[in-house]
């Protein structure tokens, strides 16, 4: 059962330093974006369960939001396939992240307040 909902429980533990979805205990599936009843899954709040995610994935697809250098500047979006089955939404730096690379997403503070953030797991020299 969740009392907080979703979206803010999320934020607020996303701006704690950790990553946590909902889980649907019916279908063993995460959900996402984390507010409920997740698309094709359980009506019901009491089906779910918040789990922590470690935040390893795969790039899956990206793509660059042009913004004026006044407004932040051009923003990347990306697309992870997280090791646990769920994919989500995350931003990244232009430029530093291809399909298919490995990622750790991490916690990021931005204007606009927590954020998931992919970051390289392997070293560009390596
Ligand atoms: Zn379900």
């Amino acid at each position: 059962m969740i009392e907080l909902g979703p979206r803010a429980r999320f934020e607020e533990a996303l701006a704690g330093g950790r990553i946590e979805l909902p889980f649907c205990t019916l279908c063993s599936r995460y959900a996402y974006p984390p507010g409920l009843p997740a698309p094709g899954c359980s009506q019901d709040p009491a089906d779910y369960e918040v789990r922590s995610v470690d935040g390893n994935g795969v790039v899956y697809a990206l793509t660059i939001v042009r913004r004026r250098p006044e407004q932040g500047g051009d923003c990347g979006i990306v697309l992870v396939d997280l090791a646990e089955g769920v994919r989500v939404m995350a931003a990244y730096a232009p430029g530093s992240l291809a399909i298919g690379d490995a990622v750790r997403l991490v916690s990021d503070t931005a204007a606009e307040g927590p954020r998931l953030l992919a970051q390289a797991t392997k070293s560009a020299d390596g």
